[in-house]
């Protein structure tokens, strides 16, 4: 049996980044880059005004006051996408629409709200400017974002949508990142029936491939779900070589513990080999883990609520180093114990629990009501798993404890 810090390490150092690969850059939100990529353009690629109004030269409006104003004639009236051709000169001003190019010799802009001009502000019109305007009033320079050529995103970065909208103004309409992981899934249980089927005696649903499946698809990987195998080793045996042989990952639930039908260890030591069998946490002390021609495979628990929280603790990280993440942990947070929590085993207990605020403000766990490992309402309702230390643990109500927020994007500073 390991501490649950060795089997995540162990299970880590089995792992690296899968190959890159160009995706279009709207696949590319969530992903790391895999590369730095630059702009081919100034962004912004000209001077522009970032108001409706009338640009002007600083100087012709310096001495205006509202007793006082200055009237400038308007050349032109341009909008986004329209520039005007020729240089602004004293005494002259353009009507100028948001995004549009500052014409050459003016160098500031006064709002639309602040003017007031003869007949319609058209060509030909004059405008009123009853406050002197600084140089850059109202103009976002070329290159305030970045300069040709400059670095937008750096490899290693998670990209967020802002960041795609970076990389679409830079010119990136492809992005390189980690090719998403296939991973395996496979359920195990000579119980087990599709979801379609109403059980007979003695029979359950597989529930685990879908809960499985879908912290796959969470942890940005394309799953792989296999079918159902039954309590038999030779059966075991060749679902699992036929998964390795096509995944990066593969993971199976059920027939990991000691039981008369569980040869899921036997199985593993048969095609490659088993680094751990039990980590010292509850739920799922059974868990194995084996690298089989160089594709690492656990074995997790067939207790839907172990087989999930094996998945958080021991699997997830494994899979963002994959895609190239380098923040593997979710926040830990301190929080009051809402009730006594008593416990005498030697193992880690992740227990599911609901974090809130009291009255007062402070952060309280709860712990849920409902532990059982089969359970997985509690986990479904719950946001976080508090974690309760190894060994005999006596901890009245309001105790601080660390919790695990399972519901927060690892690398989050809470
Ligand atoms: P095992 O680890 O195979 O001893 O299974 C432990 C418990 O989990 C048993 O009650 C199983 O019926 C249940 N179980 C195993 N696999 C699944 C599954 N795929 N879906 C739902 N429950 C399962
Ligand atoms: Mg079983």
């Amino acid at each position: 049996m390991i501490m649950v810090e060795d089997a995540q390490r162990i299970i880590l150092d089995a792992v690296k980044p899968t190959e890159t690969v160009q995706v279009d850059l709207l696949q590319a939100v969530g992903r790391v880059v895999a590369e730095d990529l630059t702009s081919d353009v100034d962004i912004a690629p000209f001077d522009n005004t970032a108001m409706d109004g009338f640009a002007c030269r600083s100087s012709d409006v310096a001495a205006s006051s509202p007793e006082t104003p200055v009237s400038l004639r308007i050349v032109s009236h341009i909008g986004a996408g329209s520039t005007y051709g020729k240089t602004l000169l004293p005494g002259e001003s353009v009507r100028i629409m948001t995004g549009a190019p500052i014409p050459a010799g003016a160098d500031c802009v006064e709002k639309i709200e602040n003017v007031t001009f003869t007949g319609e502000g058209e060509v030909g019109d004059e405008v009123l400017l009853a406050h002197p305007l600084s140089m850059g009033e109202n103009v976002r320079k070329a290159g305030e974002e970045v300069r040709r050529g400059g670095l937008v995103i750096n490899a290693g970065e998670t990209l967020t949508p802002a960041g795609v909208g970076i990389l679409a103004s830079a010119g990136h309409s492809m992005v390189p990142t980690y090719r998403r992981p296939r991973v395996g899934i496979i359920a195990t249980g000579s119980e087990l029936v599709e979801v379609t089927e109403m059980p007979g005696p003695g029979k359950i649903r597989n529930s685990n491939s879908y809960t499985l499946a879908s912290y796959v698809i969470a942890a940005g990987c394309e799953p792989v779900v296999y079918p159902i195998a039954p309590d038999d080793q030779d059966g075991i045996e060749g679902a699992l070589g036929h998964a390795i042989g096509e995944c990066d990952f593969v993971l199976s639930s059920g027939g990991a513990s000691g039981g008369d039908y569980d040869y899921i260890t036997q199985a593993a030591a048969t095609l490659g080999t088993v680094h751990f069998k039990y980590v010292n946490m509850r739920p799922g002390k059974s868990q194995t883990f084996a690298v089989i021609d160089d594709v690492p495979y656990v074995g997790l628990a067939g207790n839907p609520a172990a087989a999930a929280i094996g998945f958080e603790i021991l699997v997830r990280r494994a899979l963002l180093k994959m895609q190239g993440h380098t923040q593997l942990a979710h926040p830990m947070q301190s929080a009051l114990l809402e009730k006594a929590v008593v416990k005498h085993d030697g193992r880690r207990n992740y227990m599911r629990g609901h974090i809130k605020r009291n009255e007062a403000g402070q952060l309280v766990a709860a712990p849920a009501s409902k532990q059982s490992s089969a359970l997985l309402g509690s986990l479904h309702h719950g946001n976080c798993l508090i974690v309760i230390p190894e060994g005999d643990v006596t901890y009245p109500a309001g105790t601080p404890i660390m919790c695990l927020r399972i519901d927060i994007p690892e690398g989050t500073v809470l």
